[in-house]
């Protein structure tokens, strides 16, 4: 069987002596170095890489964010912070995290429904930006700010009015859990004024997981006009303004890259829209998994070998509860392969259809379905790509009480 068609991630990390490298370190010397399979390894200088290109296409007045929950790993979030110009969190536990790296507090905010008072006070003591997402949020936040003698600062997330269209997942328009409904949202301004809570400024986070520029621009054009009719009712000017995020990344044979280009374009004319509109806010965009995703890599080994029937199984010691995603048991609908490879013997000509399933004992736990693999055995390296996103914190570990996975950065 010849070779397939390899999938752009793989580019990333290039074969050496025919083995796949991850920052220049060969996979088997990798998986000694951490000491066990399985485990998740991080490229610091593909992070970085991504970090730049953004920068390269995006004005110099858009602040970019990086949402600490595709991949929380602290270490990941320690480089980050020196590279970004703010950190989102969607924890207390996160912003713990977020301050240990060094982000200044000024850069560092925290959106998620269902924040605790134990979270707020958190915010407040520390002096992020709050992204307050309903009203008993509010008159919590009052009291808290009443105890510790120190004011909040405070935006409104937004539910908006408007979906973003072709989203992997959507988180506004129609009725969500996630902010406040436009339509409350000069109600809930009046109750921030009324009770001197610190405004800063709107968050519009629309959806997740978007390859489609053309659906991104339309909705951060619609998150401006929304911001500029909401900023009437405000009890002080904006100061900032979150346009959300939203790029995805290319997981699926056939899906192509987002093209940054228009985005960036776009953007352009947003700033330029918002120095009329509201002139004193910061624009931000915070991404997580297009900052992260494709700079990870998800190793783990096989320990056998079957044929079943005339297929070929290779039994792994990881599989869905160390990352339920590439399983496609984390938001696909219909499940399609991650990007897989046997890292020890990339480029190998021999090759032949085999499906890679790990050690529990639910047919949920494949990792990848018939694919075309070099022909494989007990104590090779498979390698899941694109997996520097929504892997290790988004996966069922305990499930079977299997040993849970390492993760590294080189
Ligand atoms: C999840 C989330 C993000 C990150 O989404 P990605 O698809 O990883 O870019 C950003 N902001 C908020 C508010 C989120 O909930």
């Amino acid at each position: 069987m010849s070779a397939a068609p390899r999938h752009p991630a793989m580019e990333r990390f290039p074969v050496a002596g025919g083995e796949l490298t991850v920052g220049s370190v060969p996979v088997s010397l990798l998986a000694a170095r951490a000491g066990q399979t399985p485990f998740y390894a991080y490229d610091r200088r593909l992070l970085k890489e991504r970090v730049e290109l953004l920068r390269s296409v995006l004005p110099r007045e858009i602040s970019l964010h990086y949402a600490m929950k595709a991949n929380p790993m602290p270490a990941v979030v320690g480089c980050m912070a020196q590279w970004v110009d703010g950190l989102d969190v969607a924890s207390g536990a996160e912003l713990r995290v977020a301050l240990d790296a060094g982000m200044d507090p000024r850069e560092i905010s925290f959106a998620g429904p269902g924040k605790s008072e134990v979270e707020l006070a958190q915010a407040v003591a520390s002096g992020i930006l709050l992204n307050v997402e309903s009203m008993r949020e509010i008159h919590l936040l009052a009291g808290v700010v009443q105890r510790l003698g120190r004011n909040a600062r405070v935006a409104v997330r937004v539910n908006p009015d408007f979906e973003l269209k072709s989203s992997g997942m959507k988180m506004g328009g129609g009725p969500k859990q996630f902010g406040i409904d436009a339509e409350l949202v000069p109600q809930a301004l009046a109750e921030i004024g009324r009770l001197g809570l610190g405004f800063e400024g709107f968050h519009i986070f629309s959806g997740s997981q978007n390859l489609k520029a053309e659906a991104i621009c339309e909705a951060q054009t619609k998150a401006l006009a929304l911001a500029t009719r909401l900023a009437e009712a405000a009890p002080s000017p904006v100061t900032t303004l979150n346009l959300g995020g939203g790029f995805g990344i290319p997981y699926f044979p056939g899906e192509k890259p987002l093209d940054l280009e228009p985005v960036g374009a776009h953007l352009q004319g947003i700033v330029e829209a918002a120095k009329a509109q509201l002139p004193q806010a910061e624009l931000v965009i915070e991404l997580g998994r297009f900052l992260v995703g494709e700079a990870g890599v998800y190793v783990c080994r096989v320990l056998d070998r079957k044929v079943s029937r005339g297929e070929v199984f290779l039994v792994t010691d990881g599989g869905l509860h160390h990352h339920l995603a590439a399983s496609g048991n984390f938001g696909q609908v219909i499940r399609k392969n991650y990007p897989v490879d046997v890292g020890n013997r990339a480029g190998s000509a021999q090759r032949e259809l085999a499906s890679v399933v790990g050690p529990l004992c639910t047919p949920l736990d494949l990792l990848a379905d018939r694919m075309d693999l070099p022909v494989a055995g007990p104590g090779d390296l498979v390698v899941v790509f694109q997996s520097g996103a929504y892997g290790y914190t988004a996966s069922p570990q305990r499930f079977l009480s299997h040993p849970a996975p390492v993760e590294v950065l080189v």
